[in-house]
């Protein structure tokens, strides 16, 4: 259904400063009109009354697992996993095997996505070949297939001459270069943030340094080449304070929190649950408090997720064995709504932009806006909505969530994508 008329919504759109009752008509797939009052006369119609609309909620940072880890996920299940969290759209990350670093890749997941996915799928490249770091990918055959940005997610890039080449080189599509940053030295065996808990836990700690160190680096680097960094899910204090000066330079960052390092702290590793293994690590709580105050106030762009499943035969590893990583697709919406809105009272428009508007200018793709024309890529809320988070219940294959069993105020009713209702939980 590509026409549809929807009614008595309270529609939330920051970037047209619009927060109130309209109604949204849909033709051929994109916004045709908010107005007041719609008449419509033969339309499809829904009535959202009580319900919220919003431009669609893109998740920029997701591991499909697919090609060659199809066990954990699929870009099927991710996908599903993705309308019914209320994400419309996810980036997914080169980490796949093979490393989506050449075009065949990049091609072959867009096919798969086309055939079976039920939202957008943007693929970022690998920025060196094989992730491997040492020689830079085919950075611009993949912008030709597809990708939206380059990143060896999972990895983070040690030489700097690379990342240098990297950056001078993305200016020339204007592409952003996503990084994860920690300094593979600094980290040692690390399990966990280094501090108070893992001191007392007698695991070994990854310093926070480690992130900021390369957040730093790289800063300096994105400002001399005058390329877009995007840094991923920042997770301390410092870390935020250096994109903070950054941005107050007019250097073009961004940064991305994740739904855990905003709701979590390290304390929760008491429990020696795997499913609280994450990376970067879940910090003490200065460094959230300083992420829920960037979030709040900015400095944070965009929630993204960092979407890993793996499966519970590798989770289930005693600790130190267990992979790092935790799934979140369908929990972001309702941890960001309880913990942001319902608890710190960040308005929801705010809350629109970390989730839609955000990442849609970071990742520089379409959406995050209702305007005329633009694609009819919408997420309904229901506010209200009490929920308790049930991993048995997702549609992602992944069941390593850490926030099973937490109660949550707030859920995606609808998803829509392109006037298309891929899910509805009303
Ligand atoms: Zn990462």
């Amino acid at each position: 259904m590509k026409t549809l008329l929807i009614r008595r919504a309270r529609v939330v759109d920051p970037v047209a400063g619009l927060d109130g009752v309209r109604d949204v008509l849909i033709e051929e797939g994109k916004i045709s009109k908010v107005a007041a009052r719609i008449q419509k006369p033969g339309v499809p119609t829904l009535d959202l009354d009580g319900l919220v609309v919003a431009p669609g909620f893109i998740d920029m940072h997701v591991h499909l697992r697919e090609p060659g880890q199809e066990w954990k996920e699929t870009i099927a299940s991710g996908c599903a996993a993705a309308a019914a969290g209320g994400f419309v759209a996810v980036a997914c990350m080169a980490n796949t095997d093979p490393v989506n670093d050449c075009r065949a890749v990049t091609e072959m997941i867009l096919a798969e996505a086309e055939r079976h996915g039920a939202v957008r799928v943007l693929p970022v490249g690998a920025l060196s070949k094989k992730m491997e770091g040492k020689e830079l990918a085919e950075i611009g055959e993949m912008v030709a297939a597809g990708c939206v940005a380059v990143s060896d997610d999972g990895k983070s890039v040690m030489d700097g001459g690379l990342m240098r080449r990297a950056l001078e080189y993305s200016t020339i599509f204007d592409l952003p270069v996503l990084v994860h940053e920690q300094d593979a030295n600094l980290l040692g065996t690390g399990q966990m943030h280094e501090g108070a808990v893992s001191a007392r836990l007698g695991l070994a700690g990854m310093p926070a340094s480690a992130e900021e160190a390369l957040i730093a680096r790289d800063v300096l680097l994105a400002e001399d080449a005058g390329a877009r960094l995007h840094v991923q899910h920042v997770s301390t204090a410092r870390g935020l304070t250096m994109i903070r000066l950054a941005k107050r330079r007019k250097v073009k960052v961004t940064c991305e929190a994740t739904p855990h390092h905003l709701a979590l702290t390290d304390e929760a590793l008491e429990s020696f649950d795997a499913n609280f293994k994450m990376n970067p690590p879940l910090r003490p709580e200065a460094d959230r408090a300083a992420l829920l105050r960037g979030a709040a106030e900015g400095a944070i762009d965009a929630v993204a997720t960092d979407h890993a499943p793996h499966h519970a035969d590798e989770k289930g590893l005693e600790f130190a064995r267990a992979p790092f990583g935790v799934v979140g697709l369908e929990t972001a919406v309702g941890v960001v709504l309880t913990k942001l809105h319902h608890e710190e009272g960040v308005p929801l428009p705010r809350i629109v932009e970390l989730l839609s508007v955000g990442p849609a200018r970071a990742l520089r793709v379409a959406g995050g806006t209702l305007e005329v024309g633009a694609p009819a890529d919408i997420t309904v809320l229901d506010l209200d909505r009490e929920w308790t988070v049930d991993p048995e219940k997702f549609k992602s294959k992944g069941r390593n969530t850490c926030f099973a069993g937490m109660p949550l105020k707030g859920a995606a009713a609808m998803t829509i994508v392109g006037g298309r209702v891929v899910h509805d939980a009303r």
